[in-house]
């Protein structure tokens, strides 16, 4: 029991001190209230000296409203929530069954029963909102907990109802199971939850560092970070590599007669159309300001070019539609392939921008083959 009490109020200050954090996301403090306040409610149903309406009644509805506040915590990490209606329903029923099995019918065995399997359940819960959401690598370690959590609940649960006399029932083998596997379950979930928030940060940081704010392709760290394993893949399976540079034609006169905000949404327009034009695994980085690279797995110098010219095409017939304002654009473009230049994506994309230079030059609008 004291080990119990030991790792409940800890994993409750750990969640608490992690959510303290200014830039700590919401559910944190969820969880951490959520911990706090199932730590009252085992504090008030272990307090026998209580009156019995606040142990036997109050402090299961406490723990209940705690493994509510809980569940909300992780809805909300999930992008949805948990209305007050359904909290004060769970916190209800926690407090009624109780209060019908002290005051009505009165049997400790019923209560302690009915307090396991219901926790079980509310665990349960929690553990499957987790596991509805996947990615186990990073969840699996919260999923566990609540489930094993559960199972210990439910064993005591069964035991309450299996066992004639409750008092004796501290000896028992499975209460000792569910007395090792509660606290053990309590550290799972705690270090699970703050893993689940730290992959998210992690996941926020990889995002902001590789992509492009404006229009959502990669940056230029996220090209040469993606190109590298790409060029290595086609280079082991002995596939060509094509790489095509596109520039926006005039783009400065887009800018000048409309204003950046319309040439923002040239940028963004033209990330779109080529994003839907390419394969899933094609990639697109806007590698500087009006210029973008596409970097294309398994296509020879012949094929990148009929590409070049689809999208070329596309984006000539292709308007911008603004508020009161429709403007065309055309862009020149470099292509270019391993075949002849090697697997170095640097090289390629030198060789690229040549190539789109010569189309500037010949006129613009246009596709150059290198
Ligand atoms: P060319 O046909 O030779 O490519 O001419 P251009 O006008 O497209 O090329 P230039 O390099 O002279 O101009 C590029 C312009 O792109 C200049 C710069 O102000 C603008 N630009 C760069 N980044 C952004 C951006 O994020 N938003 C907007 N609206 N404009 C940008
Ligand atoms: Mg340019
Ligand atoms: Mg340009």
């Amino acid at each position: 029991m004291l080990v119990q009490v030991c790792v409940t109020l800890l994993t409750t200050a750990l969640l608490a001190a992690s959510a303290c954090y200014t830039e700590s996301p919401p559910e944190q403090r969820w969880w951490a209230w959520g911990n706090v306040v199932i730590c009252a409610g085992l504090a008030l149903t272990n307090m026998p000296s209580l009156p019995v309406v606040v142990d036997n009644i109050l402090g299961y509805g406490v723990i209940g409203f705690g493994i509510a506040l809980v569940l909300r915590g992780l809805r909300v990490h999930f992008s949805s929530t948990l209305s007050w209606r359904t909290v004060a329903v769970i916190t209800a029923i926690a407090l009624l069954v109780p209060a019908y099995y002290t005051l009505v019918t009165p049997s400790l065995r019923a209560r302690l029963c009915f307090s396991g399997f219901y926790f079980a359940i509310l665990n349960w819960m929690c553990a499957a909102t987790i596991a509805r959401h996947g990615r186990l690598r990073v969840t699996g370690i919260s999923v566990a907990g609540f489930s094993v959590l559960g199972v210990g609940l439910l064993l005591r649960g069964m035991h309450m109802l299996l066992h004639p006399d409750p008092a004796d029932s501290a000896s028992s083998l499975v209460m000792g199971l569910s007395t090792l596997a509660i606290p053990l379950a309590q550290i799972c979930i705690a270090f699970g939850l703050i893993m689940m928030v730290s992959w998210r940060y992690s996941e926020r940081l990889r995002r902001l560092s590789t992509l492009d704010a404006l229009t959502g392709a990669l940056n230029r760290a996220g090209l040469e970070i993606q190109g590298k394993r790409v060029g290595l893949r086609a280079l082991r399976g002995g596939r060509s590599l094509a790489v095509i540079m596109i520039d926006v034609d005039y783009f400065k006169v887009i800018n000048d007669s409309h204003g950046h905000p319309v040439g923002d949404e040239v940028l963004r327009h033209l990330a779109r159309l080529l994003k839907m034009e390419l394969r899933p695994h094609d990639l697109m980085a806007r590698f500087g300001g009006e210029e973008f690279v596409l970097v294309l797995d398994d296509v020879n110098l012949a094929a990148a070019i009929n590409v070049a010219e689809r999208l070329r095409a596309r984006i000539e017939r292709e308007m911008v539609e603004l508020d009161k304002l429709s403007v065309r654009y055309t862009a020149s473009m470099g292509v270019v392939c391993s075949d002849e230049h090697g697997y170095d994506l640097i090289r390629l994309i030198s060789a690229g921008d040549a190539a789109m230079y010569e189309a500037k030059r010949a006129g613009r609008n246009r596709v150059v083959g290198a």
